[in-house]
């Protein structure tokens, strides 16, 4: 086992020359972000007014396809204001995946409203239609006013599935599920800027999609976040509640509703439109350094997880699949000690105190997968 582990350390560290550590994801600056970040500066429009922050909402439009989108602080917040604009209300369930990372289930929290936890794929980590349609023919019914729990007597007012480390998971088959049982689609693409499922960008399958550019991701601002939509109304209330719930008008201060100060400002949004510039360059980036991955660990023995049929991944944070969790702790532990920073998954969402009274349908992938996924250095290659 050491023997495989000492070539899979020497391995990564020759796709990173000139370092003695190798971290899971560093942020990669040489575009435009200097130049774009000082002209913000002397322009003095450092908040949340300001040309880049129109810019970015372009370039996310245009990137997307999607009709609208809105810049927001970071990716929680634009998962807690879709989840608003999506009805949900407190005490109302939204069914999600315990394989997350934990923004997801805050988002839902936000509302007070409670996560439901749904298995995934394994081979694409992400929420599994089949899993989603059994827990609703099992324990949901169609009301006149919505698709009710049996179990619990709540409204389940949304389905929010995630995609993976930037692998797209089956969304079009979820989508078709909640569209048949009338259950607001809100994706959390956090992960997956740059991702395509059927030539389609991942985001755009559900009313909503929600994106972050948190400084681990693929494109980052430091913090920041959008949300997309093809739908003019909802584009309208999320600018309107993430701005305060503020009334144009050239002079008054009149808000006419409990808005939130969610948007992003401009000095963020400067730095977000050089990054999403250099999206093409760092995915074909991440894109060679996942075939030599593929190439290297096969002929280990070692499972890496690679795009899924019908996708394009932008592989976002590469993940191995270990034979069971001693060897996950052996390989975490070795890599750790020996300059090459791995990380195993998220706790599972279920396990966590706030959130272990949460209904679940057995979770059998997302628990096997909990004691398997490692995650490697994913990073820009310069
Ligand atoms: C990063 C991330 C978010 C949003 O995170 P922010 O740090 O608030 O931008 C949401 N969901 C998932 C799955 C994420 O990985």
């Amino acid at each position: 086992m050491v023997e495989k582990f000492q070539k899979t350390v020497d391995f990564v560290k020759s796709q990173y020359p000139d370092k003695n550590f190798i971290a899971l994801h560093e942020p990669a600056f040489f575009g435009n972000e200097r130049n774009y970040v000082l002209d913000a500066i002397d322009s003095t429009f450092v908040s949340s007014v300001g040309a880049y922050v129109n810019r970015f909402e372009e370039m996310m439009a245009e990137l997307t396809g999607a009709k609208y989108a809105i810049a927001i602080v970071n990716g929680t917040n634009a998962l807690h204001i879709g989840l608003v604009l999506a009805g949900v209300k407190s005490n109302e369930e939204v069914l999600s995946q315990a394989l997350t990372f934990i923004a997801t289930a805050n988002a839902i929290s936000y509302i007070n409203a409670i996560p439901v936890f749904v298995d995934v794929d394994q081979e694409t980590l992400g929420m599994s239609p089949q899993s989603l349609r059994d827990f609703l023919v099992h324990h949901a019914e169609k009301r006149a006013d919505g698709v009710y729990n049996k179990t619990s007597g709540r409204r389940i007012a949304a389905c929010v599935p995630m995609h993976t480390f930037g692998l797209p998971c089956k969304i079009d088959e979820i989508a078709a599920i909640c569209e048949e049982w009338g259950i607001f689609l809100v994706e959390d693409a956090a992960e997956s800027l740059g991702s395509y499922y059927k030539d389609k960008h991942t985001g755009v399958f559900g009313k909503i999609g929600v994106f972050s550019f948190n400084g681990n991701k693929t494109v980052t601002c430091g913090g920041g976040g959008a949300l997309i939509t093809d739908d003019e109304e909802i584009a309208k209330r999320a600018k309107h509640l993430t701005t305060q719930a503020k009334v144009p008008h050239k002079w008054e201060f009149v808000h006419d509703e409990i808005g939130y100060n969610y948007r992003m400002p401009n000095l963020n949004a400067a730095l977000a439109c050089a990054q999403l510039e250099q999206l093409p360059l760092f995915i074909e980036n991440k894109r060679v350094l996942a075939e030599r991955y593929l190439d290297f660990f096969s002929k280990m023995g070692i499972q890496f997880m690679h795009e899924p049929q019908s996708s394009r991944s932008n592989y976002w944070l590469n993940a191995l699949i270990m034979d069971d969790l001693e060897e996950r702790n052996a390989l975490l532990t070795f890599t750790n000690d020996n300059g090459v920073m791995t990380r195993p998954v998220w706790e599972l969402m279920n396990r966590l105190p706030m959130f272990k009274h949460c209904q679940t349908d057995g979770l059998e992938n997302s628990i096997w997968l909990a004691d398997r996924i490692v995650n490697i250095p994913s990073g820009f290659r310069p």
